[in-house]
């Protein structure tokens, strides 16, 4: 549901502090200098009446008008080259982790021939154990830097804790917030003093709502430069690694301004169904996808099963031409 306000008023904040009080979330957005309060909730007929008597609206819509209400030509700013806009596919590629020079040198050079503009890889890994290989840190900060110098790219990589923020947007440009941290407040609020964009994944078990709001959490400590990127949920199905939820893009873009991407590498946990979710994120109007790229799957330190190879990524990246 979406309230009108011609400007910040009494009503708007009582508004906002009646729904905190009912545990229903709500954003305050800006369009045209007017404010409009967004309520992530169904509409709500006994809701609606309760707002028009005691809160005195200029108008009420349904959350499917949201679209016209929020800003569709945000954009992320990078210095010198603004992504992610409306009408982009941006395709983020690269390994689960850094793990070699020679393994991103060989990534660098194919990625760089086919105009990829992000590339991503972990240097700190959130792995289910800790006897798995936990990331180079350091070293792959500066491996990732040593090839997006070479090649122009701008670098994705994720933050897992408050004590690396600064040393991880040293190297990066956009900073990745993975799924098991979507939850974790402190990191989100510092991430919002920041003025490099968040990656913020959905975590795996996270409500629309719960996305949103951990994206406010960023928002309001000042960081409006966020990407939304549907990773997939745990449900019942074990044929595939999680479910890839692909009515979050138009729902997401009902409720929100910001740009969503899918990662369908996640999302399946197989790299043989990438490229139907790829094409399928395109034909939702996501503004791309994130997908784990190794010179060689088989010999991977994470997530070989859902890596796409050299040349079936090159095929992919020409399918999509078309
Ligand atoms: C990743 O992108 O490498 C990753 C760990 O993803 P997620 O947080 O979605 O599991
Ligand atoms: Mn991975």
């Amino acid at each position: 549901m979406i309230v009108k306000y011609e400007k910040k008023n009494k009503n708007l904040y009582n508004l906002k502090e009646y729904l905190k009080q009912k545990n229903i979330n709500s954003l305050i957005r800006v369009d045209n200098e007017k404010p409009v309060l967004i309520i992530v909730s169904k509409y709500d007929n006994s809701l609606l009446n309760k707002i028009n008597t005691d809160f005195n609206p200029l108008d009420i819509l349904k959350e499917d008008q949201a679209e016209k209400y929020l800003n569709k030509n945000r954009f992320i700013n990078l210095k010198e080259n603004k992504c992610f806009l409306e009408d982009e596919f941006n395709i983020i590629a690269g390994p689960c982790s850094v793990e070699s020079r020679d393994q991103m040198k060989t990534l660098g050079e194919h990625l760089s021939k086919l105009k990829i503009k992000f590339i991503r890889g972990g240097a700190f890994k959130p792995r289910t154990s800790p006897y798995q290989f936990q990331g180079l840190k350091e070293k792959a900060l500066k491996l990732l830097e040593e090839i997006a110098d070479e090649y122009n790219f701008k670098i994705i990589t994720e933050v897992m804790d408050i004590k690396n923020i600064e040393k991880v947007a040293d190297y990066s440009d956009i900073l990745q917030v993975g799924s098991r941290n979507m939850y974790n407040y402190s990191l989100l609020k510092e991430l919002g003093k920041i003025n490099k964009p968040i990656l913020l994944k959905r975590g795996m078990s996270a409500t629309y709502e719960e996305f949103l709001m951990a994206a406010e959490y960023i928002y309001k400590n000042g960081n409006e430069n966020i990407i939304l990127c549907e990773r997939g949920i745990r449900t019942f199905e074990n044929y595939t690694r999680y479910t890839l939820d692909l009515m979050s893009v138009p729902i997401l873009k009902r409720l929100s301004d910001y740009p969503i991407i899918i990662d369908p590498s996640h999302g399946t946990g197989r790299w043989d169904l990438i490229k139907p979710a790829v094409h399928a994120a395109k034909a939702l109007n996501a503004q791309g996808v994130m997908v784990e790229v190794h010179p060689q799957p088989k010999l991977a330190l994470s997530d070989g099963p859902q890596s796409l190879n050299i040349d079936n990524f090159k095929e992919l990246v020409n399918s999509l031409k078309n």
